[in-house]
């Protein structure tokens, strides 16, 4: 079946179709028949672009969000250390949000419980790199450094019907609802909006030097004597931590255990970094 592109000229046009922004995540899903569409919807024209203050356009990408000079460290750091540089150059900040998970079962069409079925094949099978909290349904790591950042940057976001706390974006996936992000089919996210925070700071363990996902990403954000942790790589969704002592709560599959020390490791480095801002 033939796939049509139309460019939407207004925000009501996404009805009906798939949303693509910088199409890094869109594409690679088409190609591997993971993602089906009859109409893909060009957003471009029609999302915020751009850094306004504290508000953070939908349609920024991170090598912009990269390059701001009023961006806080965390989120900055959090772009720099993504993907490619070819890859932030069309990677749009909303986008980045939604992205899928990287679980190579998933990825390869395992009939697996985010694919509907009735098994988490890498609970019983190879999960090296997947999570260490809530992991019992699905075992996904979420793979986004950004939305780690702005969860503790206590981001809020704004779509075209609501605003909301970035925390309540995400859910856990369950056999009643398999889907981790909250929208509403057609619902577009416009714009971030950051609270201000005195100091903060993004760390991510990956497997090489660059171009790969967070094994474990720690951002952490003070304003004045209270810090708030988060962490990507560690659960379906990005995972606020309650303290460090919380890490003491994880529950690793068998081969998953090296990331909860880790983990520790890198909170208790970006607590010192935000102390001493
Ligand atoms: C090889 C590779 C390495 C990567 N490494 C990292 C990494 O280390 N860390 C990391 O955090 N990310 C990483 N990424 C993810 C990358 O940053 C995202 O693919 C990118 O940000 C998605 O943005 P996009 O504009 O291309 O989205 P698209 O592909 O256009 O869209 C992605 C999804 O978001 C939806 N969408 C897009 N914009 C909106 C909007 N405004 N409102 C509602 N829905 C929308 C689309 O419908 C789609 O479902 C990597 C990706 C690749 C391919
Ligand atoms: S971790 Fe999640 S995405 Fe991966 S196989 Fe298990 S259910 Fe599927």
């Amino acid at each position: 079946m033939a796939l049509e592109l139309v460019r939407a000229a207004s925000l009501d046009d996404v009805e009906g179709g798939v949303a693509i922004h910088g199409g890094t995540e869109v594409v690679p899903l088409l190609r591997d028949g993971i993602l089906r569409a009859e109409k893909l919807v060009d957003i471009r024209g029609v999302i915020p672009r751009g850094v306004d203050g504290n508000r953070i356009g939908a349609g920024t990408t991170l090598a912009e969000l990269e390059a701001g000079t009023v961006i806080p460290d965390a989120l900055r750091e959090a772009c720099r250390l993504a993907a490619s540089p070819q890859l932030r150059n069309m990677s749009s900040i909303g986008g980045n949000l939604l992205q899928a998970t990287r679980c190579w079962y998933w990825r390869l069409k395992y009939p697996c419980r985010l694919h509907g079925g009735d098994r988490c094949h890498a609970r019983e099978g190879e999960h090296r790199e997947h999570a260490i909290f809530a992991n019992d349904f699905c075992a996904s790591a979420h793979p986004s450094d950004i939305a780690a950042a702005l969860l503790a940057l206590g981001a809020t976001v704004r779509t075209t019907e609501r605003e909301l706390p970035l925390a309540e974006l995400y859910r856990l996936p369950t056999e009643a609802a398999r889907d981790i992000v909250m929208l509403a089919p057609g619902e577009l996210i416009l714009e971030l909006e950051l609270p201000p925070v005195d100091a903060s700071v993004y760390l991510k363990a990956m497997d090489r030097k660059r171009w790969a996902f967070p094994q474990v990403g720690v951002a952490a954000a003070r304003t004045g004597g209270e810090t708030r942790i988060a962490l990507a790589g560690v659960a379906p969704v990005p995972w606020l931590l309650d303290g460090i002592e919380s890490l003491d709560s994880a529950t690793p599959l068998p081969r998953t255990a090296w990331k909860v020390d880790v983990a520790r490791a890198l909170v208790r480095r970006a607590l010192a970094a935000v102390a001493a801002q």
